[in-house]
């Protein structure tokens, strides 16, 4: 559509792939367009965001279509809630059947700091939503382990996955956030037992990154079905 080309132009934002959901005029279209909960909804307000980012305008439609998504927007930009936020409207309420979503974040820090901005949007829905720490690790048996969304670095999960049988076969969203310290990191061999253990056929996975070097794409193709790739600004500043 000629109007959307036009409010993304306006934001600096570039989509390639099929069939591009149109970007949010605001945050009240989550409501208006995608059935938002009322309370996950007054988050966004209490928290003082007015304004969708461009990242969250364009990447939060493209998830709440079912669609997988490879990202890249500058650090600061708000790429946390453009996953969280589609993550937990698409879930819609607590369940204790099994591990929904897996967040992998590169480092241990990044993970923490992940997992306190995920609570604070979702704060007052009754989400579990879980940190896999050393100490959750180091348990017997993980395999029936149970959350909402749960955020790892890829060496922790991978740890999990070979020595406690935590179970991932029903993970219904993987995200891969900043993806581009991911792999200079070199931790692809533990991201690619990951991504083997969520073996649930309609994962829907995204991919987040400040940079999309060529073999962040790469991998972004061969792991993704129909993804759309949304960049704002340029790619690699
Ligand atoms: P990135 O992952 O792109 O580096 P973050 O998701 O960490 O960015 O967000 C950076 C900061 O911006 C956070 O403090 C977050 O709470 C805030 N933020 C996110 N989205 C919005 C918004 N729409 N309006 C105002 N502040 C926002
Ligand atoms: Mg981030």
């Amino acid at each position: 559509l000629e109007r959307d080309a036009l409010f993304r132009k306006k934001h600096n934002i570039h989509v390639s792939g099929n069939n591009i959901p149109s970007p949010l005029g605001d945050f009240a279209e989550l409501s208006s367009r995608f059935g938002c909960k009322a309370k996950l909804f007054r988050n966004l307000a209490n928290l003082g965001f007015k304004e969708p980012t461009p990242i969250q305008r364009q990447a939060i439609p493209v998830l709440l279509s079912g669609r997988e998504c490879f990202s890249c927007a500058p650090t600061g930009s708000g790429k946390t809630l453009a996953f969280v936020c589609p993550i937990l409207m698409k879930l819609k309420r607590a369940s204790k059947d099994g591990i929904r979503a897996v967040i992998l974040c590169p480092t241990r820090e990044l993970a923490t700091q992940t997992t306190r901005e995920c609570k604070r949007f979702a704060e007052g829905c009754k989400f579990c939503i879980k940190l896999m720490s050393k100490q959750r690790v180091k348990r017997a048996d993980l395999s029936k382990f149970s959350c909402d969304i749960l955020i790892s670095t890829p060496l922790r999960l991978k740890l999990a996955i070979r020595k406690k049988h935590i179970d991932l076969s029903k993970v219904e969203y993987l995200v891969l956030d900043e993806s581009d310290k991911l792999f200079e990191l070199g931790l692809l061999k533990q991201i690619d037992s990951v991504v083997k253990a969520c073996s649930n056929p309609s994962i829907v996975r995204s991919l987040f990154s400040a940079t999309l070097p060529d073999f962040v794409e790469e991998l972004a193709r061969t792991i993704m079905h129909d993804a759309v790739r949304v960049i704002i600004g340029r790619k690699n500043t």
